[in-house]
């Protein structure tokens, strides 16, 4: 692979940039079959860290891993009416199977709300066999025929939760708790800032009855939706005949949620951090935190060597995800750019001059680099790596503020979409919400819930403003 052309610069072209970054960062490759990808070890050691946290918090909140069917009977998705509506387009069906046309089609699932309804409607009888608390670690097909890796893919990777309460009150409960999992992972491991806010009706998951979701600023100011939420209510429950007799002996629909986060989420990662050199992995998901590169003549290989192996040691030996390139076939300003390109937080540069004096040189893939003496490594590491995060993260935070405006007329609204987010008043008219979507491509991310409260008038009709604070307007993937 040539890696001594440059990638084309972010402001020349992102889109160029992201599909650049990933085929030579080596995360994904595109599948012989047009819309699918594949994930290339680098990239799925991102997306292992990124379960490995998700699927954590989900048992620490008292969920436990299922598994369901990946065909679904057609009939099913036919019961919910929006249900069926918004994914019909992109369903994958399967009609012929063991050289037979079958009796009834087979989807494959596009999400699993329907079957596990099914099941649902067998297994919960009474109050006591509440709540339900799953998750489904899996893929899905939505048939898509503009593929970018991680974002539109017809075949994606992903956790899907599913729960069943028997109050709308205990349900509305589980969708933020989700939500907030979801914000927590963004913040505190991939060092994106989210905003966490409720969809409109226009934008909201077909045959919930409302979805609340992230939404992160990528580095061209697009909004990307990372996790979303839904409060299904009682549509599920009826469309599937999920009944249980309460306390007070009356039956009763149950109130179900369900919440995913795909892959889509590293695409997140890369195009919130990433610059022109490459990716910028947050430490804490990074499959490689500190990557050892030893610079040796023929003479000093052996002593340099082995000094790197012992460090090497010492750091793992501290919870460190360590990788020594002790490869002889390439130079170690070619490994530089490689691992800058592959965004490793941290380089350890290790000559025969610096282990004469005890050191080794630090390089931070933030910038900057500094001599720190060997033996202090494994103590200052953990420390670096830290505040790499939180640099990380206020640089994501800093690049939003800048790129955010609030603003009042559809002129200046037109103006900022392109720029970022833009915070606007809206009437809550899905036709005045899809008007401006067609003349400015931007929608409404959310309405987000720190939003600070204020009423006016709507930005494109005029009409009072629905929501009692502005709303986040965004080009988005
Ligand atoms: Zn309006």
């Amino acid at each position: 692979m040539a890696k001594e052309k440059g990638l084309t610069p972010q402001s020349q072209d992102f889109s160029e940039w992201y599909l650049e970054v990933i085929q030579r960062a080596e995360l994904a490759d595109y599948g012989p079959v047009r819309g699918t990808v594949v994930v290339r070890p680098y990239g799925y050691a991102i997306w292992e860290n990124i379960q490995g946290v998700l699927d954590r918090m989900f048992k620490e909140t008292g969920h436990q891993n299922a598994y369901f069917p990946l065909f679904i009977p057609m009939s099913f998705l036919k019961k919910e009416a929006e249900h069926v509506e918004g994914f019909s387009p992109e369903l994958a069906v399967v009609t012929h199977a063991g050289g037979e046309e079958l009796e009834e089609p087979l989807a494959v699932r596009p999400t699993s709300e329907t079957v596990i309804g099914y099941m649902w409607s067998r297994w919960i009888k009474s109050y006591r066999d509440l709540p339900q608390l799953l998750n489904q670690w899996g893929n899905v097909v939505r048939w898509e025929l503009r593929t970018r890796p991680f974002l539109r893919t017809s075949e994606f990777l992903w956790q899907e939760g599913h729960t069943a309460h028997a109050t709308k009150e205990e349900a509305e409960e589980e969708v933020r708790r989700m939500l907030a999992i979801y914000a927590k992972l963004a913040r505190e491991h991939a060092a994106i800032p989210v905003i966490e806010g409720l969809k409109t009706e226009k934008e909201k998951f077909a045959g919930a009855v409302y979805t609340t979701t992230i939404e992160a600023m990528m580095r061209d100011g697009k909004a990307l939706q990372s996790g979303t939420s839904h409060y299904l209510g009682e549509n599920f429950a009826r469309a599937f005949g999920i009944k249980f007799q309460d306390k007070d002996l009356e039956v009763k629909y149950v109130h179900t949620t369900s919440w995913g986060l795909s892959w889509r989420f590293l695409g997140a990662i890369i195009m919130t951090h990433g610059d022109d050199r490459g990716l910028i992995l947050p430490p804490r998901l990074a499959p490689i935190q500190v990557v050892l590169v030893p610079i040796y003549k023929e003479e000093s290989r052996e002593r340099v060597l082995e000094a790197a192996f012992g460090l090497k040691k010492a750091l793992s030996a501290r919870g460190l995800r360590v990788h020594l390139d002790d490869r002889d076939q390439y130079t170690p300003g070619y490994k530089f750019h490689e691992w800058e390109l592959k965004g490793v937080p941290f380089r350890v540069e290790l000559g025969p001059k610096d282990l004469e004096g005890g050191q080794a040189v630090l390089a931070s893939r933030l910038g900057g680099k500094e001599p720190l003496p060997l033996a202090a490594l494994p103590e200052v590491l953990p420390e670096r790596l830290d505040a790499f995060h939180q640099a990380l993260y206020q640089r994501a935070l800093d690049f939003r503020e800048s790129r955010t405006r609030k603003v009042d007329g559809y002129e200046a609204l037109k103006e900022a979409v392109q720029e970022g987010f833009a915070l606007a008043f809206h009437c809550g008219d899905k036709a005045c919400e899809r008007l401006i979507q067609e003349e400015t491509t931007a929608t409404v991310r959310c309405v987000p819930f720190e939003g600070e409260e204020g009423t006016g008038a709507c930005v494109r009709c005029g009409r009072p403003g629905a929501y009692g604070k502005r709303v986040v307007f965004a080009k988005a993937y």
